[in-house]
């Protein structure tokens, strides 16, 4: 989807993007020779997101908050770290989120983007965790609260639905899980909005239930859209077309 974009916004083959897997061993070496190679920037993923924060000279104060960058750009000598993550949620969104109540399940690293973001954007937002104790540092942490009823929109932060979502199924069916142990599910789905984090080659259960209980459902695919673009946002200055990415990540294997 980058590749993509930068095409669509006459950058290449100047820029280009491209993906290395890197050990953690060798990620803070490996960032140094990239950064003395010329490159713009790098996107980071689990699990080096920590270190990513920890090789930075300098970091946003989303980054800072949520302990975790994503984006890593290069400039005047030293190494800037963003979390576009806070980014991709909030734009994903169809609306404003000012006022609302939400409900963010799970206390991990994209949980704590979401909280930090969806706090930022005015929410009045609480957590849910299986392991409850995380859940009530997180909400401490943040500002949240710890009511699992009520909310207008709905995000579901954990890995459930992570495995069916990419099983090999009938186009357009449904990944079936064992969503009752999200309390979101359990109470119904009465949310307006639905997000999931999750995504793959399926549709998950959570978006198939949230379109059927008649909500706006958005899945995680958008998600990663809007941060990517966020990222190419920093590194060009410039802004990126949105759809051309979207079409992009949605022809793309999961
Ligand atoms: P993480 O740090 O490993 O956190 C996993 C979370 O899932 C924890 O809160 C964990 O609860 C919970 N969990 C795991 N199994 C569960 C179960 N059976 N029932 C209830 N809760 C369960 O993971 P992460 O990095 O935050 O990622 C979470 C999900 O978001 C993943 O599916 C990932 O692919 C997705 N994601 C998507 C994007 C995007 O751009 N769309 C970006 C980042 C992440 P405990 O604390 O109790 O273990």
């Amino acid at each position: 989807m980058h590749n993509a974009a930068l095409a669509a916004m006459g950058l290449a083959p100047d820029w280009s993007y491209g993906a290395i897997e890197v050990s953690p061993e060798g990620f803070a070496e490996t960032v140094a020779a990239l950064k003395d190679d010329g490159y713009a920037g790098v996107n980071v993923t689990v699990p080096h997101k920590l270190a990513a924060l920890a090789v930075a000279t300098e970091a946003s104060e989303a980054a800072r908050a949520v302990g975790a960058a994503n984006t890593l750009t290069f400039r005047d000598g030293g190494i800037h770290a963003e979390n576009t993550d806070t980014v991709g949620v909030i734009e994903a969104l169809p609306g404003p989120v000012r006022g609302k109540r939400a409900l963010v399940m799970g206390a991990g690293g994209s949980a704590r983007a979401a909280v930090w973001a969806l706090r930022e954007a005015g929410a009045d937002v609480h957590v849910w965790n299986r392991t409850r104790n995380k859940a009530e540092r997180l909400a401490a942490e943040m500002g949240a609260g710890l009511e699992t009823e009520g909310a207008e929109l709905i995000v579901n932060a954990t890995t459930v639905g992570l495995r069916q979502a990419n099983e090999v199924a009938t186009p357009g069916e449904a990944g079936g899980s064992d969503l009752t142990a999200l309390p979101a599910v359990a109470e119904g789905l009465k949310a307006e909005v639905v997000l999931d984090l999750v995504y793959g080659s399926r549709k998950t259960e959570l978006i198939a239930r949230a379109e059927a209980a008649g909500a706006v459902a958005i899945d995680g695919l958008e998600v990663l859209v809007c941060q990517g673009a966020a990222s190419l946002r920093i590194w060009t200055g410039e802004e990126p077309p949105i759809d051309v990415m979207r079409a992009a990540a949605g022809e793309s294997p999961a």
